[in-house]
């Protein structure tokens, strides 16, 4: 990896290669990408991405019990 500054060694130099490494990887048009973000970036990704977790947490409980409720309508 290097780390995205041009005037860093570890662009020439693959030895000079440091970390560590805020790497953001996520899909784009079906292929996967991976952008350095700085430490602030990272941050604010982690809290969205712990956000996310949480929401889709709450999302498949609402689909089990929508579920529940749908079979206990046909069986009544
Ligand atoms: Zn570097």
């Amino acid at each position: 990896m290097k780390c995205g500054k041009a005037t860093c060694s570890c662009q020439k130099n693959k030895k000079d290669r440091h970390g560590p490494y805020n790497l953001w990887d996520r899909k784009v048009n079906g292929r996967f990408t991976s952008k350095m973000i700085s430490q602030n970036q990272f941050k604010q990704m982690s809290q969205w991405i712990e956000q996310r977790k949480r929401l889709e947490k709450l999302m498949a409980q609402a689909i089990v019990i929508s579920q529940q409720i749908a079979l206990e309508e046909f069986e009544t």
